[in-house]
């Protein structure tokens, strides 16, 4: 058996856990607590099992018409995924050559680091101001390599910050590559970017979005980028025939149907998340603003630990109690630990467990 010499020495993309037990409170992937709309289990209740024995449309073609019509933009500038994650893939197949190097800030979300190493070209991380701020992006890696498309998660995972609009809009001006806003949270967020995307003189900014987050579908695998015509259309290019399946594009087209269903469930989150981290912050722990579904917070020191093994001590001990949080290691991240916002139940149990751990 022969593997790529690229593949044996490639360091995979961990997601976070999916644990099977059904008692859980489940904070470590950042889902939503809520069910999608109820008009999508009408599609799946409804959908015509003929349609399986052929092809799905390979072109989306009504989720592309749905998607103009709510960004007020034209469906040739719109492209569509299996999930965002797929997206970001073919984005590193389609704007970045071989001697070429694919950017983020450091901390991002890690999966940037594994996609330039699976399109065997260099990672260039450039580290953030002070709590986690914008700071200039670096844009030559190893051997001078430019960078050539920058993933610019937008609020930041797992930071939870979002940055100034008119910071990207000046980033993307003078960037000769490709920009990429990853608003994978943006609907928790007070601002977006989307009208950079659909600005007739616009050249190299993609903005996208994920259906798996504030729309409750991560289960389905649809995000979608918009971006100037001649970008999209080189994502069609490298994209697999029938990259969305039947089903997928059905319900999402239902779920985009109704976004005041959406709203509804983004407002409960953003409710919820206000009132934990104020909790949060009566006991000690630190936390920038989100402008997400989940928290960044550093708990409290204590005596005799580091903040690192703090941080670690906490995840384990929640997880003793089946409540997931998520832990990432390394000198920027490990002081802390980031928080999913749940339902007002799951945020009630996570409170207590710490009170008791504590
Ligand atoms: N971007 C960011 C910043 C994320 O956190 C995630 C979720 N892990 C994704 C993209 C991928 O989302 P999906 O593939 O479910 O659309």
């Amino acid at each position: 058996m022969r593997i790529a010499a690229s593949v044996q020495k490639l360091e995979p993309y961990v997601p976070g856990e999916q644990p099977k037990a059904r008692d859980v409170v489940k904070l470590n992937t950042n889902e939503n607590p809520y069910p999608p709309s109820p008009e999508v289990s009408k599609v799946l209740a409804s959908f015509d099992l003929d349609r399986l024995r052929r092809y799905p449309d390979p072109n989306f073609t009504e989720i592309r018409h749905r998607l103009a019509e709510i960004w007020n933009t034209v469906p040739e500038r719109i492209f569509v995924g299996n999930g965002s994650d797929e997206v970001l893939t073919l984005a590193a197949r389609a704007f970045v050559d071989d001697h070429e190097a694919i950017g983020s800030f450091d901390p991002s979300y890690s999966l940037y680091k594994t996609l330039a190493a699976i399109r065997c070209v260099p990672f260039v991380g450039s580290p953030l101001a002070e709590d986690f701020a914008w700071a200039e992006p670096v844009l030559r890696g190893e051997n001078g390599a430019p960078v050539a498309l920058f993933l610019l998660t937008n609020p930041n995972a797992p930071t939870s910050v979002a940055y100034p609009k008119a910071k990207i809009a000046a980033f993307a001006k003078t960037f000769p590559g490709v920009t990429m806003v990853d608003e994978a949270y943006a609907d928790f967020a007070d601002e977006d970017c989307v009208d950079l995307a659909t600005a007739p003189d616009n050249r190299n900014v993609v903005v996208m979005r994920t259906l798996s987050k504030s729309f409750s579908l991560a289960g389905l695998r649809l995000g979608y980028c918009i971006g100037p015509a001649d970008l999209i259309e080189a994502l069609y290019k490298v994209k697999d025939s029938y990259n969305v399946d039947a089903i997928a594009q059905d319900v999402a087209l239902a779920a985009l149907y109704d976004l005041r269903w959406m709203k509804a469930n983004v407002a409960k989150v953003t409710a919820t998340r206000g009132r934990v981290k104020a909790e949060l912050e009566k006991r000690g722990w630190q936390m920038p603003d989100s402008q997400s579904n989940f928290l960044f917070a550093k708990p409290p020191a204590k005596a005799g630990e580091t903040a690192h093994e703090t941080a670690e001590r906490i995840f384990d001990a929640l997880r003793g109690r089946h409540i997931y949080v998520r832990y990432f290691r390394g000198p920027k991240t490990g002081d802390r630990l980031r928080v999913t916002i749940g339902d007002n139940a799951d945020m009630d149990r996570l409170l207590q467990a710490l009170d008791e751990i504590a």
